[in-house]
């Protein structure tokens, strides 16, 4: 029998202590799971999106129909974007809240390599997220660039060392996401940008892994373009609308692939031809949905009352801690923890390779502990700072460990 009785009260001092104790009773939290090890893939319902919604649907919806738009559903996308943006160091006006991430990821390919007409490269990482890669040769193809995909170093991450050697002249357009969603390492932000800006190119970062939990200065480190989801570690809800950044320096010549009234500079207007806004709607195409845009809204605020620097740290000592229990009792039942030791190259996911890795994901499903599979070998424990508590962390483990064994 396991017995990780000195880690759990490891784990009861460190919840006493942990700063964002209180967030966690903010959260829907009446499952009978023993440990939820999913909020990387979508996040928990919070109490009050559970009000804000019954209200919109209720009163607003309900009640105002049509006028609903004049009282202030139709600033939504840019006003909760600016919200948003405040998460990842964002100054006003430069983001919106709309679509899902892959149209937003098609909309920013699109929109950086018109930037660098004259140039035929497109790169990116050759382990990035599926509809990332798909996304990336698609818009490669149509736009006549060839596409180079680059193996991460051994560790998981990208060194700008590593990535400056696949740069040149011919490079326009360098797509990478800031956590991997398989092993977790998270890239350097800011060394990376600035390795593409000096080759000359534009850089697209996915966030979709770090909003909310690692710490970003998008407006600071000069980035280009940046999308990300909000149903993961910001707790929107399934299928809740996705961001979308562009800098202010592009955005009066952002020329993204699907224009439509939303994007237009006078939304009722009907003009005969599409002339863009000048600001970040010129990044819209059509109606918004505002329950989605309600619980993007819900789960920023929540994301700011928490503190990105706080869930960062707690997101570490969590990950940390996972580690070394892993580490210590994982060994003889055939887990390998294959996520960065280093704190500063992980984001808030800790993955474990097993030879049974499917069959064990089901395993501990069965018995209340949901993580992540991913091929081929691949158990993901994902560990959001607002709602996973140490003690669940221990608990689940406990189950992890014995699992393995069998
Ligand atoms: C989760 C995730 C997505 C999801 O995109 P959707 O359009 O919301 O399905 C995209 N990219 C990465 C890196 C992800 O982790």
């Amino acid at each position: 029998m396991t017995d990780l009785s000195d880690w759990r009260q490891r784990a009861a001092d460190l919840d006493a202590a942990a700063p964002l104790r209180v967030m966690r009773e903010r959260f829907v939290i009446d499952d009978d799971l023993v440990a939820y090890f999913d909020g990387n893939s979508l996040g928990r319902l919070p109490r009050s999106t559970e009000r804000v919604l019954a209200e919109f649907v209720r009163e607003q919806w309900g009640g105002r129909l049509i006028r609903g738009w004049s009282d202030g559903w139709v600033d939504l996308p840019v006003q909760v974007g600016d919200e948003l943006g405040a998460l990842i160091g964002a100054a006003p006006g430069q983001t919106v809240v709309t679509d899902s991430t892959s149209v937003c990821l098609a909309k920013a390919l699109h929109a950086a390599a018109a930037l660098r007409p004259e140039r035929s490269e497109m790169v990116m990482l050759g382990t990035d997220f599926p509809t990332d890669r798909y996304l990336a040769a698609r818009v490669a193809d149509d736009r006549g660039l060839t596409l180079t995909a680059l193996n991460p170093d051994t560790d998981g991450s990208m060194s700008p060392v590593s990535l400056a050697a696949a740069l040149s002249a011919s490079t326009a357009v360098v797509l990478l996401t800031h956590v991997d969603y398989r092993t977790g390492a998270l890239l350097d932000l800011p060394a990376l940008t600035a390795e593409v800006h000096a080759a000359g190119g534009v850089v697209v970062w996915d966030l979709c892994h770090s909003i909310g939990v690692v710490p970003t200065e998008l407006d600071a480190a000069g980035v280009d373009f940046a999308v990300g989801c909000t149903y993961k570690y910001l707790n929107a809800g399934p299928g809740a609308p996705a961001f979308l950044y562009a800098a202010a320096r592009h955005l009066p010549v952002v020329d993204q692939p699907l224009p439509g009234w939303w994007s237009a500079d006078d939304l009722f207007a009907m003009a005969e031809t599409h002339v863009p806004a000048s600001d970040a709607r010129r990044l819209l195409t059509g109606t918004p949905g505002v329950a989605g845009l309600l619980a993007v809204r819900e789960g920023v605020r929540l994301a700011g009352e928490g503190g990105v620097e706080a869930a960062r740290a707690k997101s570490i000592r969590l990950t940390e801690l996972a580690i070394e229990v892993l580490d210590a009792l994982g060994g003889d039942v055939g887990l390998a923890v294959v996520t960065p030791r280093d704190p500063a190259r992980r984001g808030s996911h800790v993955t474990v390779r097993h030879p049974r890795a499917r069959c064990l994901a089901q395993a501990l499903t069965a018995r209340g502990v949901v993580p992540d599979f991913r091929e081929p070998d691949l158990v993901r424990l994902g560990l959001a700072p607002l709602t996973t508590s140490f003690a669940e962390l221990i608990d689940g483990l406990e189950i992890v460990i014995q699992q393995a064994a069998h």
